[in-house]
């Protein structure tokens, strides 16, 4: 054999059986594989940023979708968050895993891949604390302790820190009022840290539908409510199950990722049992001021907690496995968006609504058109009766039958209302939605910041 053949055999086996590399990235170099995946699949990725942290390191996020940058009207957008805990940091090996795997993939012709990228508007945001992440990783592996790390840099909880809406549903569900895009208070932005405001215009610029917060300390999937009804009785946190209107549709997402996850479902983890490997947050421990909580209340995205190693920091050598463990859980999670009804809202003329409401009957949450006019309603399969309504023109109502399969195209075209020749606001020129007021009266309550879990990763 010639020593040009056997160099050729020796580079070929080496580039076949080269292992992938799982490795702890520091902020550096997450910042440069982002920009590697993107450079290697430059037609189907964007890298932006959502805004800085306290000490100034660029909140990152990597779009993969078949034209980044756009929105596509009744193509979904979904998010992943990971590391919103500095030191909870699987969710983030994870999700630079998962743009690797999904760029690969894809031009390797993978067609299921191609389909979801096709199909899908994937956002991720590998640290949502890049601050804490760097305080967690010069300790190291295994030594970082529950709290060195966990907060931003200004010591703040990001998962304690989003303006608390329970409040204000809980009012309007018992004394009637919106149930959906509760508005934030007028002065937000001075009550929040920089990162959580840029996560906050990050939700409001996209008309996200779907979203996965990774976490770590414990591995079940957690959904909404995570803030109980009576957060505190006689100074104490309680426990206890807190649905929202969606609450079946919530297990079911919970438990798609349980199940295609590794070990998850079957419940006993970390010396907890959570049946099938989910739980309302709530039931859990109550926690105010979280980001599941607030993305379903301010927005039109479902989003779920997903707790996914009992240690916080795992070793370098534990990535490979807890990536085979999730990596299945975290495609069919992004798949489950094509799901339920979704459709246009249109005038006579064929001009795009945005901001009407799209109801269900039954289920008291509804759903809001984007600036394209599109809407999308996840829904279980079922036959339901679906409103939709814009300010000036008469509502429409349908009846649909949900199957299991790809979400059913409903379109509206709304005629104006004779009674009212109010004006309305029209996509895309016109505002991002109608605004609701809320003034609920006596339910303003203080809330104590949580420093400090009496457990609880989330
Ligand atoms: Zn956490």
């Amino acid at each position: 054999m010639s020593e040009l053949l056997s160099v050729f055999l020796h580079l070929l086996l080496f580039k076949l059986v080269a292992p992938v590399t799982f490795r702890h990235h520091r902020y550096d170099d997450l910042v440069r594989t982002l920009y590697k995946v993107h450079n290697e699949c430059p037609q189907i990725t964007r890298v932006y940023s959502i805004g800085r942290s306290v000490q100034g390191r660029h909140l990152y996020v990597l779009e993969i979708s078949d034209y980044p940058g756009f929105h596509e009207p009744l193509e979904p957008e979904v998010k992943y968050v990971g590391n919103m805990h500095g030191n909870e940091v699987l969710g983030r090996e994870l999700l630079l895993q998962l743009c690797e795997f999904l760029c690969e993939e894809f031009r390797n012709g993978n067609r299921r891949v191609a389909r979801l990228v096709q199909d899908t508007r994937i956002h991720v945001l590998p640290s949502m604390n890049p601050d804490g992440y760097e305080v967690a990783a010069a300790k190291g592996p295994n030594s970082s302790g529950y709290l060195v790390g966990r907060n931003n840099a200004n010591g703040v909880d990001l998962n304690r820190n989003f303006p608390d809406l329970n409040t204000y549903i809980y009012y309007n569900e018992k004394y009637g009022g919106p149930n959906h895009h509760l508005p934030l208070p007028d002065n937000w932005k001075s009550q929040v840290e920089p990162e959580t405001q840029a996560v906050i215009q990050w939700m409001r610029s996209f008309n996200f539908v779907l979203s996965a917060n990774l976490h770590g300390g414990a591995v079940v999937a957690n959904y909404p409510y995570d803030k109980s009804l009576e957060h505190r009785v006689r100074g104490f946190r309680s426990a206890a199950n807190s649905p929202t209107p969606d609450d079946k549709l919530f297990q079911k997402l919970a438990k798609v990722y349980s199940y295609a996850h590794g070990w998850m479902h079957q419940g006993w983890n970390c010396g907890d049992y959570f049946p099938d490997g989910i739980t309302n947050g709530a039931s859990w421990y109550s926690l105010s001021k979280g980001m599941q909580d607030f993305n379903y209340l301010h927005t039109n995205c479902f989003e779920i907690t997903l707790e996914l190693s009992c240690n916080k920091f795992p070793g370098q050598e534990e990535l490979q496995r807890e990536w085979l463990g999730n990596r299945e859980a975290l495609i069919q999670f992004l798949e489950q968006v094509h799901h339920g009804i979704k459709g246009m809202v249109l005038d006579e003329n064929y001009n795009n609504l945005a901001g009407a409401v799209i109801s269900v009957s039954g289920i008291n949450h509804d759903v809001t058109s984007g600036d394209h006019g599109d809407y999308f309603r996840l829904l279980l399969p079922g036959t339901y009766i679906v409103t939709a309504t814009a300010p000036g023109f008469d509502p429409e109502t349908v009846s649909v039958t949900v199957g299991p399969g790809e979400p059913i195209l409903v379109n509206f075209h709304l005629k104006r209302s004779m009674a009212q020749a109010s004006p309305v606001k029209r996509a895309p020129s016109g505002g991002r939605r109608v605004r609701v007021k809320v003034q609920p009266r006596g339910a303003r309550k203080k809330e104590m910041e949580v420093k400090q879990p009496r457990r609880g990763p989330a």
